[in-house]
Parts: structure tokens; C-alpha cells; sequence
């Protein structure tokens, strides 16, 4: 920084005589620098060499004097001064000066534009008192009087101290200013980097969405003007559907691209109308006014349409959401209790769905947490068990395969569907631990029946773990299966996700010699491009196919494409839920290789099972 220099040492002189102001030249004469300009500067310098310096310029005080006559002039005089950074250091101010203002007047206005100039009022015996002209000036520092008629050495005198003291005033004065403008620069410095640690602290460092302590506040903001408005506003809690899948299998480097982009969607979609911040995860919240939720919600809804593409990969992504609009007295913790229960409900929908939350889904909330605990409990003490039901070739005598299905009989509520406990397994992170006891008590059991195929239900959030394909080959090992012998189903619903990964895990067990099925065809949105990589052995079509037949007329016509696309693949085409005798000809007239239904079977236990095994080759009732 520079400090402004006022090394030019000025006076002023008011008075309204012409004669006077000539006296004050005179007086000052040899006080005042020599004020040759540049052209003589070599000169001055060749004469001070050779003569020494000279008197006047050992003696100078004063660099320029300057006159005027009136008191305006001289304040303008000292305005302008200052405004060109070369300000006045004394001025000296008669007292009376007809016709216009007078030197109290003048020294007021004056002080009031340079509080550091000395000012000396001129004064004849008659005129104002010291005491009232400091009064009226408004200080008595830097005040000083000069009576008239003044002796030259007095006034010489004066001027040399007052512009002497004026030069070291002016030197602390810019200094002070100096360090006052470090300390600003300082202040603003300590304000910025607080005001960018403050900003950090409410900022997600990976997305710059706010964060959880961000949410917090600007929440509280929005809650605040949203009730000055008389208005309501609403909480979304927004999570990416198998986000954990795209992290395990692709790395985290792609998961932080996909978690970027999602964002920077979600923020395009909001706009204007909330905000959005990233609670860590794959977990987003959003805010915004109850009125404007609809059209919100449509937005993002919309914006997971259309792939993520990061990098090489095109990830499909679909968001799961859960809303709630607070009610009374509801806090940012009930909002988010409120919503977080919604948005378990909505997972459980399916994915891609939105869900506002009510009273009642408290006590699905709830149940589900009980049943999770429950379920974890039956696991670790090996009170689940396993049910087959015969696969049957397609003219039903025969049994070709068995498939495994899991049981809970709880103490409390009895025999649970595995529709609904496997769902709650996925949900709270017990599939992988469920998952393994299936396939370890299938392994098991299929030694009893080495001569038909084993099917065994996985839920891809098994493949999340990418060591999941590893796990089943040495589970398998551990428990004697035959490879060859056994067959994973996967429900078509559940996999519309990313699945080139999932397909990483799925080739090493293909390889090994295990087959695939995918289950419940029909009921997804599985393409025929989605199909043929997928590369599996077999497609179960769904029950909801083969109810079909026996109520909608024309329903074969749907069956029958499955058939003529499975059959183009190469695929064995199998029927569930057949109940029938109607549903079982249609079945064999269209070409499905395979059946499964209560016609045939209903799932029993192992036991039964065995014996169904050791009859087999008995014909079947319906057949006879
Ligand atoms: P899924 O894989 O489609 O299994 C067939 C389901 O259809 C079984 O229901 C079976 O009892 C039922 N079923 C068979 N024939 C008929 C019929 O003629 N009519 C009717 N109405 N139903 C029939 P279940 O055992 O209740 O299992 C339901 C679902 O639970 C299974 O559907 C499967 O998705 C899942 N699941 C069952 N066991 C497991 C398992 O070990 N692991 C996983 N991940 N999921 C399982
Ligand atoms: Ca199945
Ligand atoms: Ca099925």
C-alpha cells in the first residue's frame, strides 16, 4: 500500500486588502521554497554544487502560498485543494472580509472540510474574543490568533511551526489512515474467509446442494415466509433407486459422476420454486411451497426420463420419492420422519413412484420395522424353511425341475407371503444374509433329488455385494451342488437398473455351469434388446398371463408372442400358475416346454417333495 504523500508544504492567505496580502509575500519571502520549475531545476542543482545551497532554500518552509480575498474563495480554495491531494497545511484568515463571509465563517466551513489544517485568524483588538471564535469554529485545536497590526518575525515564526507541526500532523494522519485501511482490508478479509467457512459448512463439497445443516436453515426460512403468506410448504425426500448397485459394481468414482448429475437435474427441475439439498447417499431433499408441489413433483419425475450418462456408461436411473406436507407444528424432523415413512412405502411400490405421506403409513412403517427385527431373529435361529413346488413338462406327467420357496411361519402372524417379508428383507438390508440361508439350504437339498433341475429365487440386490458371485460358488462347494443342476430366477421387475454390472456376476456363475431364468416375464418392461444380452436359459411367464387365459378372451394371443419370442432365442419357455385344465391346452397348443401350478402341485415340504419324486411317472388326475 502507499501512503499519500502531503509533502507540499502550502499556505493559504485570506484577506480582503490587496496591500495586506502583498505585506504577507513579503514577509514570507525567504521562507518560500524556490519554485523554479524543471527548465531550471539542472541549473539549481549545477548552482547549489558550486555555491553551496543557497540561504532561501536551506530556510524553505513553505513551497507555495497561495492568496485570496474573500472567505468563499478560500473555502473553495481548500476544497479543491484537498480534492487534488495537495491540501493546504495553514491558512491564514482575516477576520473581517466585506462583502462577503467573515474569517470565523470561513474557518468553520473551512474545519469542516480538513480537520487537520491550522487556521489563524487575523484579528484586530476590537474583533471577536479567542473564546467566542473557538465556539464558533467548534474546536480550539489547530486554532490559533494573530493580532493585527502583526509583527513580521511573529508571523514568520507562526507559520514555520504551524506548517512544521502541519507536515508530521498530515505524516500521522496518513499513516493512521494507512493502518485503519490495513485493519478494513484485514476485517474483510477475516469476514470473507468466515462468510466462505460459513458457506462451506451448509454446502455438500460433492454436489455444492446444501447440506443437512443448509437444509436446516433455509428450511426454517422458507417455513417462516411460507406462514407469513399464509401458506404451507412441503418436504420431499428423494432417493435413486439401487444406487448402491451402480456404487458397488462401477465404482465410486461413476457413482459421485451419476450423484453429481442427479443433482444438477433435480436443481434444473426445482428452479425457482424450492430448494434442493443432498443429505449424503443418494438421499436428496427438497423443499418448496405446498402449492407449487404438483408441479414440482411432475418436473422431477420427468427429469430421471432418459438415461444418465457418465462417462461410457449409460446408467438408467429412477428416483423413489416420499412427501409430506407437515401439518401443525410439524418441525424439519417431522417433516423428514414424515416423508422418509413415505418414501419406504413408495420404494415397496415399485420404482419411479412418488408418495405423499398419511397417518396410516406410520403403522405400515412400523409393522415393517417389527417384522425386519422378527425376520432378522428367524434367520439367526433357523426358523425359516424352504417349500418346492414341481416344475412339470408340458404334458404334466412328469416333474423336470423343482423350484425352492421360502417360508415364515411367525409366532404371532403366522404364515407370512415371502411377496411381503422378502420386500422387507430388501428394504432393510437383510437380503444378503436371507439370501445366503436360501441358497445354502437349497444346495442342501437338492442332493436328494440329483436327477431334476433345482430352481432357487434370487433378489438382484443379492448381486450388489460383487463378491456375491464368489459367495455362491463357494456355497455351492460347501454344500455338494451340481452346477448343472441348478437354476437362478430373477423376477424381470427388478431389473431394469444397470445391468451391465449385474451381468459381470452373472456370466462367472453361467460360466460355472449354473442356468438362469427370468422369472415373471411380462410383468416388467424388459425389451427384446434387454433380453438377448441378459442370456439366459429360460423365461417363466407371468402368472398374470395364465390367469388371463381362463377369463379374457383373446388372452392367448399374448402368450403366444412370448412363446414365438422365447422360442426365436432359444429359450425354454415354462408357464406359472396354471390351475387349470382349460389354461394347461391353451398352454400346449401355443408351445410352452414347461408348466408349474396348483394344477399339478402346490409347494410342500421337502419331504413331500421327495415322495412326489419317487412317484413320478404316475400319471396325473386331470390327464387320465
Ligand atoms: P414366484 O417366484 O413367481 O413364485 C411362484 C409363486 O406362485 C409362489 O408363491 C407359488 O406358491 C405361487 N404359485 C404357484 N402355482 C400357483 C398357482 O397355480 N396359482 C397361484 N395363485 N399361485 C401359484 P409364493 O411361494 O407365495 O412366493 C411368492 C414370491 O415370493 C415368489 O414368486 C418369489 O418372487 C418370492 N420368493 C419366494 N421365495 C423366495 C426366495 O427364496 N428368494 C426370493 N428372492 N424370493 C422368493
Ligand atoms: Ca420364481
Ligand atoms: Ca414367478
Amino acid at each position: 500500500m502507499t501512503l499519500p504523500t502531503y509533502e507540499k508544504r502550502r499556505i493559504l492567505i485570506c484577506d480582503d486588502e490587496a496591500g495586506i496580502l502583498d505585506a504577507y509575500h513579503r514577509i514570507f519571502a525567504d521562507l518560500v521554497a524556490d519554485t523554479a520549475d524543471d527548465a531550471n531545476s539542472d541549473y539549481d542543482a549545477l548552482s547549489a554544487d558550486l555555491f553551496g545551497d543557497g540561504p532561501a532554500t536551506e530556510a524553505a518552509v513553505i513551497d507555495e502560498i497561495v492568496t485570496c480575498r474573500q472567505g468563499e474563495e478560500a473555502v473553495e480554495a481548500v476544497r479543491a485543494a484537498k480534492a487534488s491531494g495537495q491540501p493546504f497545511g495553514v491558512v491564514f484568515l482575516d477576520v473581517r472580509m466585506p462583502p462577503g463571509i467573515d474569517g470565523v465563517e470561513a474557518a468553520r466551513q473551512i474545519r469542516t472540510i480538513e480537520p487537520i489544517i491550522n487556521i489563524v485568524i487575523v484579528t484586530g483588538y476590537s474583533d471577536h474574543r479567542p473564546t467566542e471564535i473557538a465556539g464558533k469554529v467548534g474546536t480550539v485545536d489547530r486554532l490559533f490568533y494573530l493580532v493585527k497590526p502583526f509583527d513580521a518575525d511573529e508571523v514568520r515564526q507562526m507559520a514555520t511551526t504551524l506548517v512544521n507541526r502541519w507536515t508530521s500532523d498530515s505524516r500521522i494522519a496518513s499513516e493512521l489512515a494507512a493502518q485503519v485501511e490495513a485493519l478494513e482490508a484485514l476485517n474483510e478479509a477475516l469476514r470473507v474467509s468466515e462468510a466462505s467457512a460459513h458457506q462451506a459448512a451448509r454446502r455438500d463439497p460433492l454436489t455444492d446442494l446444501l447440506n443437512r445443516t443448509g437444509l436446516e436453515e433455509q428450511f426454517d426460512r422458507a417455513a417462516r415466509q411460507a406462514r407469513a403468506n399464509n401458506a404451507g410448504v412441503s418436504l420431499l425426500y428423494l432417493d435413486l433407486d439401487r444406487f448402491k448397485l451402480v456404487n458397488d459394481t462401477h465404482g465410486h468414482g461413476i457413482g459421485d459422476q451419476l450423484i453429481r448429475e442427479v443433482a444438477g437435474r433435480l436443481s434444473t427441475a426445482v428452479m425457482d420454486d424450492g430448494f434442493v439439498a443432498r443429505l449424503g447417499g443418494d438421499e436428496f431433499a427438497i423443499v418448496c411451497e405446498t402449492a407449487k408441489l404438483d408441479t414440482v413433483l411432475a418436473r422431477i419425475l420427468a427429469t430421471a426420463d432418459g438415461p444418465f450418462v457418465t462417462g461410457p456408461h449409460h446408467l438408467p436411473v429412477s428416483f423413489s420419492i416420499g412427501y409430506s406436507g407437515g401439518g401443525d407444528d410439524a418441525d424439519l424432523q417431522e417433516y423428514m420422519r414424515q416423508a422418509d415413512v413415505a418414501l419406504y412405502v413408495a420404494k415397496d411400490a415399485g420404482r419411479g413412484i412418488a408418495r405423499a405421506f398419511d397417518p396410516y403409513l406410520d403403522q405400515i412403517f412400523l409393522r415393517d420395522q417389527m417384522l425386519a427385527q422378527d425376520l432378522k431373529e428367524a434367520i439367526d435361529e433357523n426358523r425359516l424353511y424352504l417349500n418346492y413346488q414341481p416344475l412339470m413338462c408340458i404334458d404334466g406327467k412328469r416333474v423336470t425341475g423343482v423350484e425352492a420357496l421360502l417360508r415364515w411361519d411367525h409366532d404371532v402372524h403366522g404364515v407370512i407371503s415371502p411377496e411381503i417379508f422378502v420386500a422387507i428383507a430388501e428394504k432393510n438390508g437383510l437380503m444378503g444374509e436371507l439370501g445366503d440361508w436360501v441358497l445354502r439350504r437349497a444346495f442342501e437339498d437338492a442332493r436328494a433329488w440329483p436327477d431334476v433341475i433345482t430352481s432357487i429365487n434370487l433378489s438382484v440386490l443379492q448381486f450388489s455385494k460383487p463378491d456375491f458371485a464368489e459367495t455362491v460358488l463357494a456355497l455351492a462347494r460347501d454344500m455338494g451342488a451340481i452346477a448343472g443342476k441348478i437354476e437362478f430366477e430373477i423376477t424381470e421387475t427388478a431389473m431394469t437398473n444397470d445391468i451391465a454390472a449385474f451381468l459381470v456376476q452373472v456370466e462367472i456363475l453361467r460360466e460355472a455351469g449354473f442356468r438362469f431364468a427370468l422369472d415373471d416375464f411380462g410383468s416388467g418392461y424388459a425389451s427384446i434388446g434387454y433380453l438377448s444380452r441378459l442370456n439366459f436359459h429360460k423365461l417363466k411367464i407371468d402368472r398374470s398371463f395364465v390367469s388371463a387365459l381362463s377369463t379374457k378372451p383373446d388372452s392367448d394371443r399374448m402368450i403366444r408372442s412370448i412363446v414365438s419370442l422365447g422360442a426365436a432365442m432359444g429359450l425354454t419357455i415354462t408357464a406359472e400358475g396354471v390351475e387349470d385344465v382349460i389354461q394347461h391346452d391353451i398352454l400346449k397348443t401355443v408351445g410352452c416346454d414347461q408348466l408349474q401350478g396348483f394344477l399339478f402341485h402346490k409347494p410342500c415340504s421337502r419331504s413331500e417333495m421327495e415322495e412326489i419324486l419317487n412317484r413320478e411317472g404316475m400319471p396325473r388326475p386331470h390327464a387320465a
